[in-house]
């Protein structure tokens, strides 16, 4: 009888197993892989972008934001940044306030894999946890339940423990071995449960797409979504770079656009956000020019062919009248488009949905099944580009861990006493 078994060796179940065991509980950590984090090792292009300086709710889609606010100040950057220190995984700061390391993302996943060892977390990798059953016949809470335990295989090998933690992940980028199995598994066990959808993934255009063909170029701009008559920007930051690719569009720009966007909806693309086309035209030097040469000094030539109107291309700005100029803005800063929908989860590098924050208390512990943990994107929280997703998985699982043997502020207290490292391979496998 273990006192904790982690389903999931990704980000949020490797710290979650490594905070529990140094702290004195018994921990089995399983997973599919025959190595632990997998996906985190796919992270930032390989780099890993694991946490953002610019870290708010308001960077992720969920439920509860004032739950997720209540995680973000108990476990602020800077704490991730702490782990990174402690684990001597170099990082550096760019663009957006994101951290990226400066070894392989993998590398996070190694030395917190060490990490578990030595606190004599039990591995089970090459495992497939399945034929979960609840602590049976016991009291919501107390000491018979205690005694019950969680049952599953792990394997051919029955595994039992007082606790459970589902840190097992979405079913986002498949290839990678993803699965909706265990969100299905909190369903069945009552957990209200938002089937998973693709987020930070490519838009598809539909055929006549007026942009086709300009695959391979990339420019700066800022979206906007407009659903049902009412637009809003679905990125905060504001302007990134927009990449066309063979199918649609592609790039920061539409990743974090997608987080927020729904079938139907139309994105709004501004290809100048920071020249309003009305003043490039009114200046002097520019009246000699075609509509559609002005347009190719501020963007590639070929974009600038296919947003200006035909009937305007010929024509010189200075004898453009107010309609024309107006038209003209409208193509460049208000280039509207419905998208036939994404690349879907296959090609999604997180996904929306998971388990609801209202099926589970402060803490993540399950309000149906008493013990019962969530951790991670399992969890209905789905980060926008930038870090936040693996800050949330590191952040949730330790909040689990904390929730499990202290409180937050215990957490905090001992922080650095948790996090000193040192270590070696193999991990002690069954
Ligand atoms: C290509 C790509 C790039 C990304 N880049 C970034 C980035 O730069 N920054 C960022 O913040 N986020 C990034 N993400 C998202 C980030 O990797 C995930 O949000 C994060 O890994 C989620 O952590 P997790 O621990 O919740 O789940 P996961 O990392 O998915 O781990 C869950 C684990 O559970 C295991 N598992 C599931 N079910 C079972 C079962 N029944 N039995 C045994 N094991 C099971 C799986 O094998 C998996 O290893 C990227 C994702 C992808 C696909």
């Amino acid at each position: 009888m273990y006192d904790v078994a982690v389903i999931g060796a990704g980000p949020a179940g490797l710290i979650c197993a490594r905070n529990a065991a140094r702290r004195d509980l018994s921990v089995a950590l399983v997973d599919r892989h025959d190595r632990p984090g997998v996906k985190l090792s796919m992270a930032g292009g390989g780099r890993g972008n694991f946490t953002n300086r610019t870290l708010s709710e308001e960077h992720y889609v969920t439920d509860d934001p004032s739950l997720v606010r209540a995680v973000l100040r108990a476990f602020p950057c800077e704490w991730t940044l702490d782990l990174l220190r402690s684990l001597r995984l170099p990082f550096e700061e760019r663009d957006f306030g994101q951290i990226f390391g400066l070894r392989p993302a993998a590398f996070l996943a190694d030395r917190l894999a060490v990490q578990c060892d030595d606190a004599g977390v039990d591995f089970y990798l090459g495992c497939t946890a399945s034929s979960f059953s609840l602590p049976s016949g016991a009291p919501a809470f107390g000491r018979d339940r205690e005694e019950a335990g969680f049952t599953f295989f792990a394997g051919q090998e029955k595994v039992t423990a007082r606790r459970l933690v589902l840190a097992a992940g979405s079913s986002a980028w498949p290839a990678s071995g993803a699965s909706d199995a265990m969100a299905r598994l909190a369903a069945a066990w009552g957990h209200e449960v938002v089937p998973f959808s693709a987020v930070l993934v490519p838009f598809v255009m539909p055929g006549d797409w007026p942009l086709a063909g300009l695959e391979g170029i990339s420019v700066n701009v800022r979206v906007a979504i407009r659903r049902d008559g009412t637009t809003f920007r679905p990125d905060p930051a504001g302007i990134r770079s927009l990449l066309f690719t063979h199918r649609g569009v592609s790039g920061p720009a539409a990743l974090v656009a997608s987080c927020r966007w729904r079938a139907g909806d139309e994105l709004i693309l501004d290809f100048l956000p920071e020249l309003p086309v009305l003043e490039l035209l009114d200046e002097k030097e520019h009246g000699r020019l075609l509509a559609r040469n002005l347009l190719s000094r501020f963007m590639p030539a070929r974009l600038a062919d296919a947003l200006c109107p035909e009937d305007l291309a010929r024509k010189k700005c200075a004898e453009m009248g107010k309609k024309d100029r107006l038209r003209l803005a409208a193509a460049v800063h208000e280039f509207s488009c419905r998208p036939s929908g994404t690349e879907g989860l296959k090609k999604a590098e997180a996904a929306a949905g998971g388990v609801k924050l209202s099926s589970l208390s402060r803490r993540l512990e399950s309000r149906k099944v008493p013990g019962l943990y969530f951790c991670g994107e399992i969890v209905n929280v789905a980060g926008l580009l930038g870090g936040y997703n693996i800050h949330w998985a590191l952040a949730s699982g330790a909040l689990v861990a904390s929730a499990m043997t202290g409180t937050p502020a215990d957490e905090r207290k001992n922080r650095r006493q948790l996090l000193s490292s040192g270590s070696s391979f193999p991990l002690h496998c069954r």
